[in-house]
């Protein structure tokens, strides 16, 4: 479980409701619809990587920092995953120390950059001069806002869901999210409401969001680059410009990587017979028609209306401030 399925439904939730509020969005969010789940995702979820090695077969295996004691081909022993950057090699835990917080702004710095936390009444001042910094690059500027937007939804949705900002009421089996009911809001977030209710490829939005280029101006929302424009105006401290060329190398292999990841959640949210697998049933402590059951009972979908008029309050309150569409 990593949050790919949930990710990717708030944006589709997000882009619904930003298309009715500003059509101007809305065009360039569909013409660029697969840049704009990427940055849902692989905006802020830069640990996307494999976590482990299978010595057996010696392919890569598991999610960035999700522990991995054997190996899920084999059975067999696995070795830590080792990135290669030009800064070095790093486990994806480490990755995550550098970079997860820059990526997430309100929450997930390490103790050493924990000052460089940015406060949720900030975010739209900190959002609308990305997206002011976007007017000087007139090439493929709309992409970049389509991946800009996604990345919005990521922050302020990641936010909600784990609690880290209130605004989600939900107590789905044992709380609002946790180990157990995880599955639960996937799998009920992939059948009942991706499919049934939104009639989602989920295949291919996966597959396309994989092929989506790295947007240059991730490196400069995350302040890994020279310091330029209203965004270090705004927020002077914290630019790292001699991590650049590590965090490219993150950044491509978020990519790489995620299409390996997307085949084991599509894998993992196969129904057969109406039933899960029994990895999930275990993890629930139920099986599929117990799962729907509680996300009805616990009112999840009202859950994820809160979390789309939480992502279109602050999409509001950053067009107030940027006129950038
Ligand atoms: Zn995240």
């Amino acid at each position: 479980m990593s949050g790919l399925v949930g990710h990717t439904m708030y944006a589709v939730l997000a882009r619904k409701a930003a298309e009715r509020r500003w059509p101007s969005l809305g065009r360039v969010m569909r013409e660029h619809l697969a840049s704009y789940v990427a940055g849902a995702y692989l905006g802020s979820d830069i640990q996307t990587m494999p976590e482990a090695v299978c010595v057996d077969t010696g392919r890569e295996v598991g999610y960035g920092t999700v522990p991995m004691e054997k190996s899920p081909l084999t059975g067999g022993a696995v070795r830590p995953f080792m990135l290669h950057t030009p800064g070095g090699d790093m486990r994806p835990g480490e990755v995550h120390d550098r970079f997860y917080g820059r990526a997430h702004l309100v929450f997930g710095w390490s103790v050493r950059e924990k000052s460089l936390m940015v406060p949720w009444d900030h975010l739209p001042d900190y959002f609308a001069a990305v997206c002011d910094d976007l007017k000087r690059e007139p090439q493929n500027r709309d992409r970049a806002l389509a991946y800009v937007m996604g990345w919005i939804v990521h922050v302020v949705s990641d936010s909600l869901i784990k609690g880290i900002h209130p605004g989600v009421d939900l107590n789905l089996i044992d709380g609002r999210y946790t180990p157990r009911n995880r599955p639960v809001q996937d799998l009920v977030t992939y059948h009942e409401i991706g499919i049934k209710e939104f009639s989602i490829d989920w295949p291919a939005i996966f597959r396309d969001l994989a092929a989506t280029p790295v947007e240059p101006v991730q490196v400069h929302y995350m302040r890994c680059a020279q310091p330029s424009g209203e965004l270090a105006k705004l927020f002077a401290d914290g630019w790292k410009p001699e991590a650049e060329p590590t965090l490219r190398a993150v950044l491509a292999e978020n990519r790489r990587w995620v299409r390996e990841h997307a085949k084991d959640v599509l894998s993992d949210m196969k129904l057969d017979a109406g039933e899960c697998s029994e990895k999930l049933r275990t993890l629930a402590g139920m099986n599929y028609a117990g799962m729907v059951r509680a996300a009805e009972a616990a009112r999840f979908r009202a859950a994820l209306t809160q979390i789309q008029e939480a992502v279109l309050n602050m999409f509001e309150a950053v067009h107030q401030r940027s006129g950038i569409w």
